[in-house]
């Protein structure tokens, strides 16, 4: 029998960027990058809107619940820090707010409950290291 090791993840330095984002997280709050012009959620952050290419993005909370819209089981030793974490699964969650709004998750293990559509919700954990949280992802009960 295994015993689970937490992975030894990176530590985000916020820029100009993404400064928002981490700034929510510590907050407790999932913010994604929205543009005030057509009303579009951009996640990765970009200096210009993913719908209409204006420059007018801002942060918005957003509720942090969504759905699984795709998953995978890692079982190769092959990611930086989670070499002693294997099995685990990365989440794709798209956001109740956006179609196609997808966001990164982490969950360990095999997957045991696991399905595309399924209920989650944000949650933060806290970062080896480093004083921001880092927004995941767990299934609604
Ligand atoms: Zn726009």
């Amino acid at each position: 029998m295994t015993s689970y090791v937490p992975p030894k993840r990176p530590i985000p330095v916020p820029d100009d960027l993404t400064r928002g984002f981490w700034e929510a997280a510590g907050r407790g709050v999932l913010a994604v990058q929205h543009c005030d012009d057509c009303n579009f959620y951009t996640h990765p952050p970009r200096t210009l809107c993913g719908g209409c290419g204006s420059p007018a993005v801002a942060w918005k909370d957003v509720s942090g619940k969504g759905k699984i819209y795709s998953w995978a089981v890692m079982r190769m030793q092959s990611v930086q820090g989670f070499e002693q974490s294997v099995p685990y699964c990365t989440l794709l969650v798209e956001l109740d707010e956006q179609p196609k709004l997808l966001l990164a998750g982490y969950l360990p293990g095999e997957g045991e409950g696991l399905s595309i559509g399924a209920p989650v919700e944000v949650f933060f954990e806290d970062i080896e290291g480093s004083d921001l949280k880092l927004p995941n992802f767990r299934l609604v009960k």
